[in-house]
Parts: C-alpha cells; sequence; structure tokens
C-alpha cells in the first residue's frame, strides 16, 4: 500500500528499527532490562550533544515545549534578567515561559527571515546585564539557523547563562555544547532524534546546575522541577531502580535504537549529510524559480526549507502536493504564515525521498496553474547530490 511520505518539520518518518521498538511488549519502569536501556540512553546522549562527561542529561514524558518549560522553570528565577533572541514563533513561546516564570525579558527580533548577529548580542549585553539569554537553534517558523557559536561565546563572556531550544536541530545541525559553552540545550524526539513525539529531552552544563543549586526560591512547577527527576536520572544511568513518574518505556526503547543509529554514523557524518540533503532540496526548489523565506545562504537551517509560494498559488496547492505522495507543512509565521509552505528533511531521510518530495511539488505547481518543466527540480537536485 503506497502512503504520502511524512515531510514536515516534525514528525518526521522514522525508522523500520526505531517503529519496531515501539512495539516491543512494554517492560515494568524498574524492571532490570529496561533499566539498563534507560542508563545507556542518558550516556549516549552526551556524544550526540558533544556535551562533557559532568554535563547532565534528562529524559521526561512530554513534549519539546515541555523541555523549554523544564529549562526555564529551573535556571530562571522571579526577577531575573532574560535576553531573548528572536527568530520566530519558537523563540516567542520562549519568551512567554520566560515570563510565565517571573523573568524580566527583554527581545532581539529579527524580521521573519532575518537573523541576529553575535555582534548584535555582544553590544546587547554590554548595554545591560542578562542572567540567561536563550536562542532557537532553527526556528521551524522561518527555517532560520541562528549562530550559536557566536552567540554563545558573546553571551558567556558576561556571565550570563546559555539556553538553546535545539528541537529543530538536535542531531542534525552542527553542534558541539561544551565548546561552544551552552549550558542547557534541549529538544525532542520527533524530529532529527528520530523517534516519535513524546519525549523532551535536555543536557544541563555544570554551571547551569549549580545557578538551579543556589536558586533562592522554590522551582515553581511540579513535574518540571529537577529536584524530582536529578535523582531518577542518576539512579537509571547508575543501572538502579527508581520513580518520580512513570517514563515513557517505549519512547525511551525507542530513543535507545535511534541514538544507536545516530551515533554508529556518527555526528560530523549526520552533520554532513544533513548539509548534503538540505543544499539539494534547495537548488530544487531555487530550479523551480521559487524564494525561500531564509534572506540569506549563511543562515538558512539544514533541517527544513521554507520556499515562498509563486504568483497565483497558495495553501490550497498543499493537498495535491499530499496526493502526488508528499505531506508538507504550511507557513507558521503570524506575519507571513500565507506567504510560503515547509518542507522537512531531517532525520532518516533518504535522497530517494527528497526526489519524491520534489516531484510531488512539481507536480502541484503545475495542477495549481504556475508552470514547471517537469524534472528540472529533480535534475538540479540530482546535480547537488552527484557532486557529493
Ligand atoms: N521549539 C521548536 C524550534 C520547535 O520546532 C517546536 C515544535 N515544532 C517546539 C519548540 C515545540 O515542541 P513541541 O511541539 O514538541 O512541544
Amino acid at each position: 500500500m503506497s502512503r504520502p511520505l511524512l515531510m514536515i518539520p516534525g514528525p518526521i518518518e522514522f525508522s523500520a528499527e526505531v517503529l519496531a521498538a515501539m512495539g516491543t511488549p512494554t517492560l515494568s519502569h524498574v524492571d532490570p532490562a529496561f533499566i539498563a536501556v534507560f542508563g545507556q540512553v542518558l550516556a549516549d546522549l552526551r556524544p550526540v550533544f558533544q556535551a562533557g562527561a559532568d554535563y547532565q542529561p534528562f529524559v521526561l514524558a512530554g513534549s519539546g515545549t515541555l523541555a523549554m518549560d523544564s529549562a526555564v522553570a529551573n535556571v530562571v528565577e522571579p526577577g531575573d534578567r532574560v535576553l531573548v533572541v528572536d527568530t520566530g514563533y519558537f523563540s516567542q513561546r520562549m519568551a512567554d515561559i520566560c515570563r510565565r516564570y517571573g523573568a524580566e525579558v527583554e527581545l532581539l527580533t529579527a524580521a521573519p527571515g532575518e537573523t541576529i548577529s553575535a555582534e548584535q548580542v555582544a553590544a546587547q549585553c554590554d548595554q545591560a546585564h542578562y542572567d540567561a539569554i536563550t536562542m532557537t537553534h532553527v526556528d521551524t517558523s522561518t527555517g532560520v539557523l541562528t549562530d550559536v557559536q557566536g552567540m554563545a561565546h558573546s553571551a558567556r563572556q558576561t556571565g550570563a547563562l546559555v539556553i538553546v531550544d535545539g528541537v529543530c536541530a538536535t542531531a542534525a545541525e552542527e553542534m558541539r555544547q561544551q565548546e561552544w559553552g551552552v549550558d542547557v540545550y534541549l529538544t525532542a524526539s520527533q524530529k532529527a532524534m528520530g523517534v516519535p513525539p513524546g519525549l523532551a529531552l535536555l543536557m544541563v552544563s555544570p554551571t547551569a546546575l549549580a545557578k538551579w543549586r543556589q536558586r533562592q526560591t522554590p522551582v515553581p512547577s511540579y513535574y518540571s522541577d529537577w529536584n524530582m527527576w536529578l535523582p531518577v536520572m542518576e539512579a537509571y544511568e547508575g543501572k538502579r531502580p527508581a520513580y518520580f513518574a512513570t517514563p515513557a518505556v517505549n519512547l525511551v526503547m525507542a530513543l535507545a535504537v535511534s541514538v544507536r543509529q545516530i551515533l554508529a554514523e556518527g555526528m560530523d557524518a549526520v552533520f554532513a549529510r544533513h548539509r548534503l540533503l538540505s543544499d539539494a532540496v534547495k537548488a530544487g526548489i531555487t530550479a523551480m524559480g521559487l524564494g525561500q523565506v531564509p534572506t540569506s545562504p549563511a543562515h538558512t537551517a539544514h533541517t527544513l526549507t521554507c520556499p515562498r509560494y509563486p504568483q497565483g498559488v497558495d495553501a490550497s496547492f498543499l493537498p495535491r502536493v499530499r496526493a502526488a505522495g508528499a505531506i508538507l507543512a504550511g507557513g507558521l509565521h503570524p506575519q507571513i504564515k500565507g506567504e510560503y509552505f515547509r518542507i522537512g528533511h531531517m532525520g532518516q531521510v533518504s535522497r530517494n525521498d527528497i526526489l519524491a518530495t520534489l516531484a510531488a511539488i512539481e507536480t502541484g505547481l503545475r495542477q495549481a496553474g504556475y508552470a514547471v518543466e517537469p524534472g528540472i527540480s529533480l535534475a538540479a537536485a540530482q546535480a547537488v547530490l552527484a557532486a557529493a
């Protein structure tokens, strides 16, 4: 039976091995076999995030928003000053969460498709003191990639804690958490981590743990509180049973498989593959005469592509693309929502998936009345792939 490919920016197509792990009989969360798997997953996340041995991983049942909530609830205290680098919808969500936990929030806002430079962050940090700075590695609403390394460097010089939302980037975009000085790198399972929705993942630096330990006020969230979770994570990694709230057993089993697949490929190879496939998609989009939301290739994500609709085409073409074989997403950023669509290409996505998706877009565009020479995007994409 043929079904359309899921080519949205998360959830994505998952590997057969990951889906098989989801379907295994559920173990007790304190079964020695499960404890062994969970403990190994926690240890394996450090090389995926490129974090040091003294960084603390957390794996919680919940979505990416819970990972954001957990980061802020634990390391931001009421009255803290937080600088939010705002490159779109999810940066603004982070600002909302910081406000909810009592922070004084300032935004450095980029126009949709633009980014904020490390120099702008440095200049802002010269003018005022910030306890923390947040940034979105890839904002899924604009396809903008931020310069995490540069901005983290600027922020760290001033003593601010660096919190990075990697939900649409982790295990796809280059990230060297320890080397780059990122204190909290957070993500979710359903994108390049390659596991169905339902897990929130965080990696926390010793500096961030120290700030959390020195809090003057209790963590205002019950479920997110690391006081509940740290002993549990430490126990699993030490191969001992522990309980605070039932872990998502089958998702953790699936994560174990996915993380092993990612590490077997190697992080540098994973980053390079995402760059190559992204270049191929973007070459295809350009060949069809479509522009993109990010205003420069220098700050364009490799996990998704955000093409602008050509003249005369709108979101009503997306069901046509679906019928032709690929499920895509519409626009998300409120200011430009109706002007663009989104193609996700991360995790286990293959060259064939990308070619099939471009072909489906060509079909959809032609049916919507936009003239595209059949195969033009495939030729452009294949030229990129062949040159690699
Ligand atoms: N941050 C980013 C960059 C995201 O792309 C998303 C989800 N699309 C989230 C946060 C929120 O994650 P979730 O929907 O899993 O709560």
